[in-house]
């Protein structure tokens, strides 16, 4: 089969990989789309120790089961799926908790087993036991599906953030995961979603988004601007999806009396530190959260929001490209042009 093969920072082989072998206590998935992930991007470019090379990478993604084995229960061929990319143990104080993205024993596909950049992939009998195969119904497009692992880290942030019908929500940062949590927070029943961005191309894409107010803030201030717009109040979440100290700092200024800050995107290691004016936070009541990866639950309410046709995948989804072109597919995330690439295997 035609598969990506990384093997360390700068190693990424597109070529002939053997196929997985079908066994009594795996399912293989034909994978139909695979989205590229910013961590790929981090992993092709920095590494991540918690992948172990080599290893096929891509945890974006959907398929279709082309065979089940023996010892496997629920799934038939033909079933569409996509994966809950984080394997939690199901046995620690954190998943006995409804914790399971923060289970310490953690294993992640396309870190601990192959995954979707290739036409072909297994998934474990545990991946399957832990319930993190979820079907896609029939009227989720393939490039729509791609989305789902993105979209439940959005969607468990936003749980965590408590967005509201009513809600005034702010997003700093319109990548495809800023833009993505716009989509999230009209679903949620936000009354208003003010996104900020400052790169022109982003900006445009932003604008496609109906029902986003969208803020340049290259030519304005945008904590004035958020001011302006929430009648001098702020908003009610502060969504900080840019991986910038200053996005974290203002994002504290944005926020109304008693409303809540998410730390979505994480900054870099070794330079992570903000100051921030704690009177903001005593004298305001405001509550910062933080938020990362996501669980089966999560994924399965992603899809739920795709099938219910509230996300704008037609806009966030920018580019389709073949597997042979998934390293231009990396250059133009390094570029930050357009936002969601599919790679089709
Ligand atoms: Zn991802
Ligand atoms: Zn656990």
């Amino acid at each position: 089969m035609k598969a990506a093969v990384y093997g360390g920072p700068g190693d990424l082989v597109i070529g002939e990989a053997p196929d997985p072998a079908p066994k009594a206590d795996n399912v293989i998935v034909r994978v139909r789309a695979c989205a590229i992930c910013g961590t790929d991007l981090k992993l092709f470019t920095v590494g991540n120790p918690r992948c172990k090379p080599p290893r096929i990478i891509g945890h974006e993604l959907v398929g279709e089961v082309a065979s089940v084995g023996a010892e496997i229960e629920g799934l038939a061929v033909g079933d569409r799926v996509t994966v809950a990319t984080s394997v939690s143990c199901h046995r620690c104080d954190y998943c006995s908790r409804g914790l399971e993205n923060l289970c310490p024993h953690m294993k992640c596909i396309s870190y601990d087993w192959n995954a979707g950049f290739a036409e072909l992939m297994a998934l474990p009998a545990a991946v399957v036991r832990g319930g993190n195969v979820i079907p896609v119904p029939a009227d989720v497009a393939d490039t729509a599906a791609a989305l789902s692992e993105p979209l439940s880290c959005v969607i468990n942030a936003q749980k965590i953030a408590g967005v509201k019908p009513g809600d005034t929500v702010v997003v700093i940062g319109a990548g495809p995961l800023g833009c993505l949590h716009s989509e999230v927070a009209k679903a949620y029943g936000a009354h208003k979603v003010i996104l900020t961005q400052r790169s022109a191309a982003r900006l445009a894409l932003a604008r496609k988004l109906r029902g986003v107010d969208v803020v340049d803030v290259s030519k304005e201030d945008a904590v004035e601007q958020i001011r302006a717009r929430t009648d001098g109040q702020g908003a009610d979440v502060v969504i900080a999806s840019a991986p910038t100290a200053a996005s974290q700092a203002t994002a504290l200024q944005m926020a109304r009396k008693g409303g809540v800050v998410s730390l979505f995107a994480s900054l870099p290691q070794g330079n992570s530190a903000i100051e921030v004016d704690t009177r903001l936070i005593h004298y305001g009541q405001i509550s910062i959260v933080g938020a990362s990866d996501s669980r089966p639950c999560d994924v399965r309410d992603a899809v739920a929001l795709l099938q219910a046709g509230k996300i704008d995948t037609k806009t966030i989804v920018t580019h389709e490209l073949p597997l042979e072109r998934l390293l231009d597919g990396l250059e133009l995330m390094r570029k930050r042009e357009g936002l969601k690439i599919v790679i089709r295997p």
